[in-house]
């Protein structure tokens, strides 16, 4: 029996179909749709630099307001636009409206640059890079206020259609983080091939951090790619930061840049506003223009 909680509080039972199908059957004709009646929305999660000691950064990560089952998380659906192509224009949607944020914040006075994640397909299509320049133009955001966040398995699955996708936007000036880091199969051969600036150390070995059995075990392996960071000049970035021990510990491991719930938890655009500006110092005047 198949059985789901994505911590939205959405269930789906089945004795007959896998998950996968109870989502295809239930949610394609729904996710069309919210395409087409902007049902998507964008939350943001602060990425907290450890040397300035202020938030410089924030993950875009998309959220499902469906009609009548409420809010989904994106594990939810993301497999779904990826196995249909709808995936192109879900990721056009989120960057759009990431970018105009960023843009939002930027007129606002915040320096944040905006970070949005790909999937395997985008990273396959020819035509990102030009999609990329014209949302970046539209939305009056200079090219290096964008990271995007890519995983190892989704280049690893057409290396050779993604390699020139991942030079051309480089060339465009976009960052380019690795995501998920440690999961994939080749990691730390592999790195030197890609065009990224960032890694982000999956979120696993943060959590084995706080494991007993597994803490020796996860900090080694957190030394050794923030040691191969340094060499090769990369932004070590840890993912599922919980707590301030775990956040000490990091900075000690030698990560430049920490996110997760420890920091904030992805926040609709408003609150995430007003979050970090608590959190980076900066005084919010009565009457100060009210960034949305
Ligand atoms: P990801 O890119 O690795 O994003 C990090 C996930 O970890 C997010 O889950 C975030 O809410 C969660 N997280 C952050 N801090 C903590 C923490 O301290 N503890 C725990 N337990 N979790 C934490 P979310 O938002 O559910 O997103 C899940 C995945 O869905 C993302 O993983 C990403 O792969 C994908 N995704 C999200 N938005 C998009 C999108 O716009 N496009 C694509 N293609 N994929 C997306
Ligand atoms: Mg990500
Ligand atoms: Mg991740
Ligand atoms: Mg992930």
């Amino acid at each position: 029996h198949a059985a789901k909680r994505d911590g939205t509080g959405v269930r789906a039972y089945s004795a007959d179909l896998d998950e996968g199908q109870v989502e295809r059957l239930v949610l394609l004709p729904d996710l069309r749709r919210a395409l087409e009646r902007d049902e998507l929305d964008v939350f943001y999660q602060p990425k907290l630099d450890l040397a300035q000691g202020a938030v410089t950064s924030a993950e875009a990560l998309v959220r499902w307001n469906h009609p009548t089952l409420g809010r989904l998380a994106p594990d939810v659906f993301i497999g779904l636009a990826e196995s249909t192509g709808l995936i192109e224009r879900l990721t056009h949607n989120v960057l759009a409206k990431a970018l105009r944020q960023c843009r939002e914040w930027q007129d606002a006075g915040l320096e944040l640059s905006v970070a949005v994640n790909l999937s395997a397909r985008n990273v396959g299509n020819p035509a990102l890079p030009a999609r990329v320049a014209a949302a970046l133009a539209e939305a009056g955001v200079p090219a290096h206020r964008l990271t995007l966040e890519i995983t190892e398995s989704s280049v690893m699955r057409d290396p050779e259609r993604a390699l020139p996708v991942l030079r051309e936007l480089e060339a465009l000036g976009v960052a380019l983080s690795l995501d998920d880091f440690g999961t994939g199969y080749s990691s730390l051969s592999y790195l030197q091939r890609l065009p990224v600036c960032e890694v982000k150390v999956d979120r696993s070995f943060v959590m084995g951090l706080e494991v007993a059995d597994e803490a020796r075990t996860s900090a080694a392996l957190i030394r050794s790619i923030t040691g191969l960071g340094a060499s090769l000049g990369l932004r070590i970035v840890a993912e599922g930061v919980e707590s301030a021990e775990v956040l000490e510990e990091l900075r000690e491991l030698g990560c430049d840049v920490i996110q997760g719930y420890h920091v904030g938890r992805p926040l609709p655009s408003a609150e995430f506003d007003a979050a970090v500006r608590v959190l980076n110092g900066v005084a919010q005047e009565a009457g100060a223009a009210a960034p949305v």
